[in-house]
């Protein structure tokens, strides 16, 4: 394993804390990227990584992107992500959770925890038996579940691209592609299809792809299609990494706008797009819905402030666009800017990706 300092992802990440417990079966790693907004704030993810190693990687690039989503969402919070080594499906217990509560109530606040893929609303409340720094609770006005939230931000966010691209202001036929049908995926169709847009979509897991046809006669199709076959939003809702050299060089799309974290695999993939002619909305940008949506709620915060907030998603986008536009360099670049000002006042050097 490579050590943290000089991980290639390290980013001068603030903590980064191991959790191993053998009688609770919890493996973690919990990464607090940057608290100069305020405590961190991220989900925690489960998932079964092949190695530590995977695990390192992807809860550090997860987490500096948390600093920059939550900075650009005007959010006073850092970022910081925790990522639990387990299958979601067979391996969840609640003494799992409540030892990963006790390992970010020993934090003393640093890190706030939220749900994220592979784990849910339930998981939280579990944590939050042993530890009061969970956000994404289940109340009286919320499920705890921030997806719809997420969702509804990157639906606004392809309208706005899909305007500022073709000059249209509705989404009738507009031939959206969907990767993934999990918690983003599936709600981000629905409100494309009630909209009048032509969804496709993909999953691994057949369940959900036949629950999208039951519930909303969307086609659904391989990741070979999905890929490869023409369409004019291509709408990432799986895992991150999913924009790469390959994938690029197949793509046959004029936009790309979804949910899934680190879509872009490196970061010549942003070259790639540009080279390619697609234009790509930065995934940090526009899946913030969800981790306001917890925010607020911790903070008091009315569904009127959520909506306020998830529809300044889409001008800002626009914003970034036109100003990418004007500059004639990528809207990723942009956004990175305007991220790394309101996190420490002045722009950072680059910082190297690698392959996750
Ligand atoms: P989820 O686990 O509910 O859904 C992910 C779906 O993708 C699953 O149905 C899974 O089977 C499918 N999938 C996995 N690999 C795939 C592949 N190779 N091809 C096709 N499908 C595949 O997760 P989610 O909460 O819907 O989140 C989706 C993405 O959005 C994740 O990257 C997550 O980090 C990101 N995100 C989620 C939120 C949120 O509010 N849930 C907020 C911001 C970002």
């Amino acid at each position: 394993m490579n050590n943290s300092f000089t991980h290639p992802e390290f980013a001068d990440h603030e903590r980064v804390v191991f959790v191993n417990d053998t009688a609770a079966g919890l493996q973690a790693i919990i990464a607090v990227h940057n608290t100069q907004r305020g405590p961190a704030i991220g989900g925690c993810r489960m998932w079964s990584y092949e190695s530590a190693d995977a695990a390192l990687t992807d809860v550090l690039r997860l987490s500096r992107g948390m600093t920059y989503k939550n900075a650009l969402a005007g959010i006073s919070s850092g970022g910081g992500k925790s990522v639990i080594i387990g299958n979601p499906r067979t391996e969840k217990t609640p003494a799992l959770f409540r030892a990963m509560g006790a390992a970010i109530e020993s934090l003393g606040g640093r890190y706030i925890v939220a749900e994220d893929s592979g784990t849910s609303p339930a998981d939280m409340g579990l944590m939050a038996e042993v530890t009061s720094y969970v956000a994404g609770l289940e109340s009286d006005s919320s499920s705890g579940d921030p997806s719809p939230s997420t969702a509804l931000g990157v639906f606004l966010s392809i309208r706005e691209a899909v305007g500022f691209r073709f000059g249209q202001s509705s989404l009738v036929g507009v031939r959206v592609h969907i990767q993934g049908l999990g918690k983003v995926g599936f709600e981000l169709a629905k409100l494309l299809v009630s909209d009048g847009a032509i969804v496709s979509a993909s999953d691994i897991n057949e369940a959900n792809c036949r629950r999208a046809r039951d519930e909303l006669s969307i086609r659904t199709v391989s990741n070979d299609v999905l890929l490869t076959e023409p369409c004019d939003v291509f709408a990432p809702c799986a895992l991150g990494g999913v924009l790469n050299e390959w994938s690029i060089a197949t793509l046959n799309t004029a936009v790309i706008a979804g949910a899934a974290n680190n879509q872009l695999l490196t970061q010549e993939d942003q070259e790639r797009l540009d080279n390619a002619g697609i234009l790509y909305c930065p995934d940090y940008l526009i899946n913030a819905g969800g981790v306001i949506d917890v925010f607020q709620r911790r903070h008091g915060g009315t569904q009127e402030d959520i909506d306020a907030d998830i529809s300044a998603i889409a001008a800002r986008l626009k914003s970034i666009l036109t100003e990418a536009k004007s500059r004639r360099i990528s809207p990723a670049q942009v956004a990175q800017e305007r991220a790394e000002i309101l996190i420490n006042g002045r722009q950072n050097d680059p910082i190297p990706t690698v392959a996750a």
